[in-house]
Order: C-alpha cells, then sequence, then structure tokens
C-alpha cells in the first residue's frame, strides 16, 4: 500500500528516520519526507507520534491510521528509601483517576531494582517500565529523552504525570514540544472530565492574583508536572495486580 507523509501533521522531530531500514525517509526544510527509495513497506508508520505517516489507497485515499490513546503514564523517581514523597502523592492521583474514568496506569523508573516496581505495584500501578542503563544522578538529558519518548511512541498515553523536579521540569517541556503537544503546570488542583478524560488545571497567575483554569483539549497526550504537597499520597493496594517490564537503554 502506498505511504504518505502529510506535511502539516509533521512538526519536523525527525523519530521516524531511523525506522526506516531503506533509509529513505529525510528531511526537505523542516518537514519529514520521502525518497524514491522508499518501498512502500509501511514500517515507519508507527515511529510517528503525530500521525503524519499514512498509507494511501492505489487511488490516492487517506488510509489513514489513527492513534489510539489510553491510560495514565506516571514518571517516576526514588531515592534510597524507596520512591520519593512526590511520586507517592503523584501515583496515588494517576490510580484516583484511572479508577473514576476506567483506564490504566502504567510506572517508568530509571531503575532496575525489583522492590520499586513491587512499591509501586503496591501503590496502585498496573504496569511498572522499570528503565535500566540510566543514572538519573549523573543523567545526561537526551539519552532519557529518547528513552521516554519510545515508551510514549510505542504506548501512547492519553494522561503523563511528572513532578515538578530537576529531572521532570529539563525533560518534559522537550518531550511536550517533540510531540506538539501542551505542558500543564502549576496546578493547585486538577480534575478529569469522564467524558473525554481531558485535563483542568487550576493553577494561580499574574503573582497569585487570580486563578484560572488551563487544559489541552486538542493534543494528546496531556502533560503534567506537579509540586509537592499537591495531592495526598495514595492508599496501599496489596494484593494489586500488576506486571513489570525491564527495558534495556
Ligand atoms: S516522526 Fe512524524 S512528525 Fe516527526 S519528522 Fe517524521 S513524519 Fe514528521
Ligand atoms: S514505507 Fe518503508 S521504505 Fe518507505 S520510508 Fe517507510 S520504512 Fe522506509
Amino acid at each position: 500500500m502506498p505511504i504518505k507523509i502529510i506535511p502539516e501533521k509533521c512538526n519536523g522531530c525527525q523519530l521516524c528516520i531511523p525506522s526506516c531500514p531503506y533509509a529513505a525517509i529525510g528531511m526537505e526544510g523542516d518537514k519529514a519526507a520521502l525518497f524514491e527509495s522508499c518501498v512502500h513497506c509501511g514500517i515507519c508508520i508507527d515511529s510517528c507520534p503525530l500521525g503524519a505517516i499514512i498509507e494511501v489507497s492505489e487511488s490516492g485515499e487517506i488510509l489513514e491510521k489513527a492513534i489510539s490513546y489510553s491510560n495514565i503514564l506516571v514518571v517516576g523517581e526514588a531515592g534510597s528509601s524507596g520512591f520519593t514523597k512526590l511520586s507517592r502523592e503523584i501515583l496515588g492521583k494517576a490510580r484516583e483517576f484511572a479508577d473514576v474514568v476506567g483506564i490504566g496506569v502504567w510506572l517508568i523508573i530509571f531503575a532496575s531494582d525489583e522492590n520499586l516496581a513491587k512499591e509501586a505495584i503496591n501503590l496502585g500501578a498496573d504496569e511498572v517500565l522499570l528503565l535500566e542503563g540510566i543514572n538519573t544522578n549523573s543523567y545526561n538529558t537526551s539519552s532519557i529523552i529518547k528513552a521516554v519518548s519510545g515508551i510514549i511512541e510505542q504506548k501512547t498515553p492519553e494522561i503523563i504525570l511528572s513532578g515538578e523536579t530537576i529531572l521532570g521540569c529539563d525533560v518534559m517541556p522537550r518531550i511536550a514540544q517533540r510531540f506538539n503537544t501542551g505542558i500543564l503546570s502549576g496546578c493547585v488542583s486538577l480534575e478529569i472530565d469522564p467524558a473525554d478524560k481531558t485535563l483542568s488545571c487550576t493553577r494561580p497567575f499574574y503573582g497569585k492574583r487570580i486563578m484560572g483554569i488551563t487544559s489541552c483539549p486538542q493534543q494528546r497526550p496531556q502533560i503534567v508536572i506537579i509540586k509537592e504537597g499537591v495531592f495526598r499520597e495514595g492508599g496501599q493496594y496489596r494484593g494489586w495486580r500488576g506486571v513489570v517490564e525491564r527495558i534495556k537503554i
């Protein structure tokens, strides 16, 4: 089936380029383009987070593959005695939202410690992704962005929750830019619309003189960075069933 890139959807992130085994994708200006060597195998379609690479019929009719967004992805952080208080608070909020709208919670952590995975499952995570090979104490920003972007492309989460930490403030705005989506920050409360899973973030503006609501109704994933102390820690889910996946970076 012929393959086509929709220029209006392409943000020039170049994530698709390494996916082609025939080196048949490159950049023309700030947009991706297919070369004549393209054999229309379709391998690159899933590499585009924006759905800009599509199949078309022989007559040119668009057979667009819709990206299906679902679930909540929590970017966890831990110290020597387990998850940070902030990560436990975020995980608690993620579980609360997931129960309200009937979706799942994934958690990624830059560690290989199985005990952390068990702790996350006891806090309500349905799936824990242990990203091995990155030391967050002396991390390289681009390797973290690459690793998290790979998970987002593969899992297509509806919502991503991260702490307002050095790591979160460094990495999440760049990921939002990469996926051409919005980022919500400074929330003093966060609500979810069960109908379309759009988040509403209440936050202060103009030196805390007024409160307003920000949201990201059109784009997915919705990314939120959250300060410590905004949410309460969630409960323990003893006997909760979760799965653990190890991913080498
Ligand atoms: S991955 Fe998609 S958005 Fe990024 S350059 Fe390729 S076609 Fe464009
Ligand atoms: S369709 Fe196949 S050959 Fe063409 S750019 Fe995509 S991966 Fe490469």
